[in-house]
């Protein structure tokens, strides 16, 4: 069984609990290794104001060494610091400094918003779009990822195809900008993650879908497991059939991470 949980959101931004009660619930599912990620929004490089549901970025000391004293106090499990950094057009110069934090062992890179819009909050959203704006958004959602990727600043790719939660999806062919995702995820050697919120969610696919995933083997990336959870009872939901579909498509070993290194172990 896969033994590493990396993307976990708690109260510092819009988890639902504390770092402890997930220490509890991976241990109770076997993991061990369990890595937090708490949102990292910053809109422009001045901006110090900070939405509810990421981590304010003048708490940022405060989260690592949180992590810290956790990674110091646990026994029997391994802990580790991440963020989910939130990708917004050209902001690879504000953020870089900060995914070059010392203190992380991992970076999870997202594409949450397209313009000023979070496309994952709510299906009110897409339902007032119409059809060639749902094309618009989806081409600009794929613009975004490839140029999350071709940063380069970030470690894993989290839930790829996220634009899919609310099950809007084009009518018009998108494999040319998916390719060029897909060539930026390869090319700075970027993890894919199998993030199992999916499932949970509106479109009940888990992220990204089983195709992109064998297009993902295809290109030789790395994988490993994660479940998004914003409560500490999620943090290895449906773990065991992640695995089966990565065996399904060929996979033989998963990514861990320590300090920035990747590592793999096989999936048993
Ligand atoms: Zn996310
Ligand atoms: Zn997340």
């Amino acid at each position: 069984m896969n033994h590493a949980s990396y993307h976990n959101h708690t109260h510092f931004s819009d988890g639902a609990d504390a770092p402890e009660a997930f220490v509890a619930f991976a241990k109770a599912a076997n993991i061990t290794s369990l890595g937090f990620s708490d949102h990292y929004y910053k809109a422009s490089p001045e901006a110090t104001a900070t939405p509810d549901w990421a981590l304010p970025c003048d708490a940022l000391d405060h989260y690592f060494d949180t992590i810290h004293d956790l990674k110091i106090r646990t026994k029997g499990i391994e802990i580790l610091a991440g963020l989910e950094f939130d990708w917004l057009e050209h902001s690879a110069d504000w953020l870089k400094p900060i995914a070059q934090d010392p203190r992380l062992d991992y970076t999870i890179g997202s594409v949450h918003f397209v313009g000023n819009d979070a496309i994952d909050l709510s299906p009110v959203y897409w339902q007032r779009l119409t059809e060639d704006e749902i094309n618009h958004v989806i081409r600009a959602y794929w613009t975004a990822v490839r140029d999350m990727a071709a940063s380069g600043l970030f470690d894993i790719a989290g839930h790829l195809d996220l634009v899919k939660k609310f099950n809007f999806y084009s009518t018009e062919p998108m494999d040319d900008i998916i390719s060029e995702a897909l060539d930026a995820i390869t090319d700075t050697d970027m993890v894919i993650e199998l993030n199992t919120a999916g499932w949970r969610k509106t479109c009940k696919v888990c992220y990204p879908a089983e195709a992109l995933l064998q297009e993902c083997f295809r290109r030789e990336r790395p994988v490993l497991i994660s479940s998004d959870a914003h409560q500490a009872s999620l943090v290895a939901a449906d773990f065991d059939r992640a695995r089966d579909l990565l065996q399904r498509i060929g996979y033989k070993k998963l990514t861990r991470f320590h300090r920035r290194e990747r590592f793999f172990v096989p999936i048993i």
